[in-house]
């Protein structure tokens, strides 16, 4: 057997301005409770979408937008470090689109959505997607105030991405293992996959989609209540 691998963690008092960072996620939750009051106000259903680089959030959006379209008037907000180009993606989709970029952030925050909020018409948006900055880990500590929270992965990320990442599977009401055409050729168990999310998170709906072919999108739009 070989020896464990040692694991270094920060002792209690350590992390440089530890008060600062709960008095910002405190804030950050305050100003979320508020933007989900303008929501509901407005009765604007919105739905964030947190998921790695490349996983599939912008395309799993574009595919909602197509069956969803003429149904519900959509708006988007695309969260990026930089760059519109996600957003133009969308927009070419026929949905009401803004852009927020970070600058550094690697996540968006509720004030930064708030100010998104105050630049669109609210009364003329049904479904409000929030594609969240790439990333699988302070997304999920920072709530926007939405109604419900999707993460996406694809299995071209492994197969161990739900236990090197639990805690934004527990934030979030629904699941998405994208791109399962490429499954076989990444050699990935999408089972074993699954069963990973689901013991981390046995309330989070897991819905296998790719959205190069269309498959399980409308599972999505079914497990978000939109369908
Ligand atoms: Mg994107
Ligand atoms: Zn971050």
């Amino acid at each position: 057997m070989p020896d464990e691998i040692e694991v270094i963690v920060p002792e209690e008092g350590e992390v440089f301005d530890v008060e600062l960072e709960e008095d910002l996620l405190e804030a950050n939750r305050r100003i979320a409770e508020e933007n989900k009051q303008i929501l509901e106000r407005y009765r604007v259903k919105a739905i964030d979408v947190m998921g790695s680089v490349g996983s599939g959030k912008t395309m799993l959006i574009e595919r909602l937008i197509e069956l969803l379209g003429s149904r519900y008037r959509i708006a988007v907000f695309g969260g990026d470090v930089t760059t519109t180009i996600d957003a133009e993606r969308v927009r070419r989709r026929g949905a009401k689109t803004l852009q927020i970029n970070t600058g550094k952030e690697c996540h968006l925050d509720a004030n930064l959505v708030r100010k998104a909020l105050s630049k669109i018409d609210l009364n003329d948006v049904d479904v409000l997607f929030i594609e969240n900055v790439g990333n699988l880990i302070c997304p999920a500590e920072f709530p926007l105030g939405t109604d419900s929270r999707v993460v996406v992965i694809s299995v071209t990320e492994g197969p161990y991405t739900p236990l090197k990442h639990p805690y934004i599977f527990m934030e979030s009401d629904v699941a998405v293992i994208n791109k399962i055409d490429l499954a076989d050729a990444m050699g990935v168990d999408v089972g074993e996959l699954e069963a990973r999310i689901k013991k981390i998170s046995p309330d989070t709906t897991v819905v296998r989609t790719s959205c190069k072919t269309g498959e399980g999108i409308d599972r999505v739009a079914r497990a978000l209540g939109l369908l």
